[in-house]
Formats: C-alpha cells, structure tokens, sequence
C-alpha cells in the first residue's frame, strides 16, 4: 500500500540528509556565518560533538523576525524564486540547516542585527520560544544534545577522537579556504586550532605548523575562460607548498570553489600535474589552491550535501589551474635561486 508521508516524517528524512554526524552540523554553521559575512568565527565542541555545538561569529546577524523564521523549513534570505538557484553566490540556499538541526537537537540561535537588543531563539523538542537577550552584532548558534531522538543515528557514531577529527578537519579546510576570516576550534575547555586571518601562509602555519609553512609561497593568478560565446573572468589563489615537503597522500591537497570548503577532483589533479615532475612516484604536495569564478560555471547543486561541484568548462578550468600551479611553482623557484646566488 502507498501512503503519503507526513510532513513531520518528510522533515525527519531531510534532516537525516543535511544532519549526518557532527561535523555536518560544523560545516552547515561555519557556511551560514561565512555567509553572513563573518570575519571571525569559533568552534566550541563538547566530547564527540553530540553534547554541544557552538558557532559564534561577528558577521552581519538577524532581526528578531527573521531569527525567529530561520529555524522553520525552507526559509532562506539566500533565494529568491527558482531562476536563483542557477546563479547562488553564497553557500547555503536551501533553508534546511537550521530546521533539520532543530528536528534532532536542541537549538538555541542568539543573535543581534545591530539593534538595541538582540534577540534568543530556542527550539527544543519541536517547541520554538523567542526572548530577548543581550549579544554583540552577530549569531551564536549552540546545538545540544544531538540525536537524542535518534538512539540508531547516535549508536553509530565513532568514538569521540574520530568524530572530534572530523570536526577538526572541516574548521581547518574552511579556514584554509576562506584565510581572511580568523577561526578557532576549541576542544572540551582546550583551544586546538587557530588562524588570525592574515591569508594563506598563517592559514597553512596553523594547520601544519612552521616548517611547512616556511617552505611555501603564495600565488594569485587571474585569468579567463569562454563558455556559452562569453569571456568569464576566473581566479585561482592560495599557497603551494615546496615539493621539498610531501605526503603519501592526495587529502592535503585543499581545494575550494568560490569560498566553499570541497574535495574537488578536477582541481586536485589539475593541481598535481602542475607540480609534475617535481614530485617523486606516489607522492602528493601539501596545497591550498582556492578556484573563484562565475556561479554560472558551477552547479553546486549536484550533491545533496553540497560537497561537490561540477564545472560547465571542466578542462578550461583544469588547464587554467595546472598552468597557475605550474607558473607559480617556477617564479618561486627562480627567486629562491636568485636568492641563493647573492
Ligand atoms: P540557508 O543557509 O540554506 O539559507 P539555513 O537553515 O542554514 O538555510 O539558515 C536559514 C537562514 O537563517 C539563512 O538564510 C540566514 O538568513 C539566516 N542565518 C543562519 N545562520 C546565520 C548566521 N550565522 N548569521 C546570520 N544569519 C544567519
Ligand atoms: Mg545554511
């Protein structure tokens, strides 16, 4: 027999798609701080993540109004009708971070828009109350107890090293991704992670340290590319670290397009053979190389979670990288070696 879901269960099925474990909670915050313009964001975890969540940031807030209808489903200030999902610029679009979260946790999202007095949010088991409440210009959203309603979900998380290590590894892509904005991660009362916001190379300092970040240059290259009979304007920046330092693995190779935080393939490769032969069999370099063009030369559309891009110019965009890669790589090598000669 086919019946019709109701609507509480169709909401308990999409958050089960945008809320899988706690780092998708992380991701979904630090993408709505990121786009409310935030210039500083930090991470408070509490054991696995599933205790509590909390994403501070000093970005642009909500009114009251919209504080109170950010929590409901499909409610966005990101589109407007459907000939906008073509051409998003930010990085949520779909109004369902908030709501799912609120489905499967306790909610509280304070925040203040520049007014008077801020503004409190509390969603817990399905019940929304609003109050007001004092905060600086921004949005802090705690998330407690997560999953308490889903003991199957909650069973089959790991242990809190490994989900905490997920944690840890979305807050340092976003922050090599985005290293104009100062993020740090702090960890059961300890601060484990933090950048300053000064770009890539104290980006890369704090995810790898000081001797991986010494040997590394930065890069910016502008170029075009033609799609649809149209020149669009595409930017490829971040660092490269020296072939000097490299790793067994293709995971430190960080990709991003426009702002979002992704495992691209088609930038890591490209990236990989602008290395060439600079690289031994087998080994991968340790890069940040962060892909800005036009949003309608990407449909971000194609994952569910967002965690994937396809590109309407794949190879335009492939050759554009490995030439900026490669360009890069051969700059700092001559000036490295003028260096050495005086
Ligand atoms: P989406 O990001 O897809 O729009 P969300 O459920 O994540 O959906 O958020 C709903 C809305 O709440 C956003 O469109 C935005 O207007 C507002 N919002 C969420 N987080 C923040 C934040 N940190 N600062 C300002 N506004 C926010
Ligand atoms: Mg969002």
């Amino acid at each position: 027999m086919i019946s019709r879901l109701d609507s509480e269960t169709i909401a308990k099925i999409a958050a089960g798609e945008v809320v899988t474990r706690p780092a998708s909670v992380v991701t979904e915050l630090i993408e709505n701080s990121l786009d409310a313009g935030a210039t500083r964001i930090d991470v408070t975890v509490d054991g696995n993540g599933t205790e509590r969540i909390r994403v501070a940031d000093d970005g642009e807030g909500m009114s009251e109004d919209d504080a109170a209808l950010a929590v409901d489903r499909h409610t966005t200030s990101k589109l407007d009708g459907p000939d906008g999902v073509d051409a998003v610029d930010t990085l949520g679009f779909r109004g369902e971070a908030l709501p799912s979260m609120a489905s499967v946790a306790t909610l509280d999202v304070t925040t203040n828009d520049g007014g008077p007095r801020g503004t409190r949010v509390r969603v817990e088991n399905g019940q929304k109350r609003v109050d007001p409440a004092g905060r600086a210009v921004g949005t802090t959203v705690e998330v407690r107890d997560l999953f308490h309603n889903r003991p199957a979900r909650r069973k089959s998380l790991a242990a809190t090293r490994t989900e905490f290590g997920r944690i840890s590894d979305v807050v340092t892509r976003y922050a090599l991704a985005n290293p104009h904005t100062r993020f740090s991660l702090t960890h059961d009362g300890r601060e484990t992670f933090k950048t300053t916001g000064t770009g890539y190379t104290d980006a890369v300092l704090g995810a790898y340290g000081r001797d991986v970040a010494g040997q590394s240059t930065e890069f910016d290259h502008r170029t075009t590319v033609e799609f649809d009979e149209r020149e669009h304007a595409l930017e490829i920046e971040g660092l490269l670290v020296y072939p000097s330092i490299t790793r067994a693995q293709h995971t430190h190779v960080h990709t991003a397009v426009n702002g979002r935080a992704l495992r691209d393939e088609v930038i890591r490769k490209a990236t990989v053979r602008g290395y060439g032969n600079l690289l031994s069999n087998n080994r991968f370099p340790i890069a940040v190389v962060a892909v800005s063009l036009s949003p309608a030369l990407v449909d971000a559309n194609v994952h569910p979670a967002k965690a994937r891009v396809t590109f309407r110019t794949e190879s335009a965009v492939a050759d554009a990288v490995e030439t900026a890669v490669n360009d890069a790589l051969t700059t700092a090598d001559l000036r490295r070696s003028a260096a050495v000669a005086m």
